[in-house]
């Protein structure tokens, strides 16, 4: 695979009126990769690594992440996923696919976590799914055949926040639901070719979402080979979540 510098080249046309997506600055000036050179130079250090939240959920699969979601990753991230630049899927999605290719070097099943309803409305969008295209692309061009799938939809669902860790795991296990059609046709394919099943989500810090979509797949017979995420929450101690 080519070099994160390179894989951020689809930044280098942006013009952000906000400045440079990851610090602010530099504001009305063209901005190369859309991010000020301390910036990209930051993104471009960071190499996806093996990453698992203590404690770990039952169920969760193997995940890597690109960095921890912490100074320019976590700006660009909210930058895409929060702040409407939707531009960014295409180098997130690119830095992604470098994720992926940690966890598995041929053919892969990706499934993007899906966005709630509500969710996918305020991003306009599924912001998972348009982040998972261009990775499958740059996977695709680096010669590993990729396979997008959709077999999980996201329910509504209130606040985490104030949960204990069991409560959390029911609440983002009731909240996916099965695409029966989808997943029967997964679970054929799977069963077939013995491609690995990647999860992707851009953040990870319980490990709840990623579990439960691991859960409800491995209950409809499509094991889940691993997780990749974008960046990793750094938990300093448990009162931060509370
Ligand atoms: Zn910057």
């Amino acid at each position: 695979m080519p070099g994160v510098t390179d894989l951020l080249a689809g930044l280098a046309d942006l013009v952000l009126p906000g400045g440079c997506a990851g610090c602010g600055g530099a504001a009305g000036r063209p901005l190369r990769y859309g991010a000020c050179p301390e910036c990209v130079a930051a993104v471009a250090r960071l190499r996806p690594h093996p990453t698992r939240p203590d404690p770990a959920p039952s169920g969760l699969p193997p995940c890597a992440a690109l960095g921890d979601y912490q100074g320019v990753l976590k700006e660009l991230v909210l930058g895409y996923k929060d702040r409407g630049r939707h531009r960014l899927a295409g180098p997130l999605g690119r830095l992604l696919a470098e994720v992926v290719a940690s966890l598995a070097t041929g053919p892969v099943v990706l499934v993007p976590v899906p966005d709630s309803p509500a969710a996918a409305r305020a991003r306009h969008g599924d912001h998972l799914r348009r982040l998972a295209r261009p990775a499958a692309a740059r996977l695709r061009a680096a010669g590993q055949p990729v396979v997008l799938a959709g077999p999980l939809r996201a329910r509504s669902r209130p606040d985490s926040t104030g949960l204990d860790s069991g409560q959390r795991a029911a609440a983002a296990a009731a909240a996916l639901r099965p695409r029966p059609v989808r997943l029967a046709g997964l679970r054929q394919r799977v069963a077939r070719t013995g491609e690995p099943v990647i999860l992707l989500d851009d953040v990870i810090t319980t490990g709840a979402t990623l579990a439960a979509a691991a859960g409800r797949l491995a209950r409809a017979g499509v094991p889940v080979a691993g997780a990749a995420v974008l960046a990793a929450t750094r938990r300093r101690s448990v009162d931060i979540e509370h």
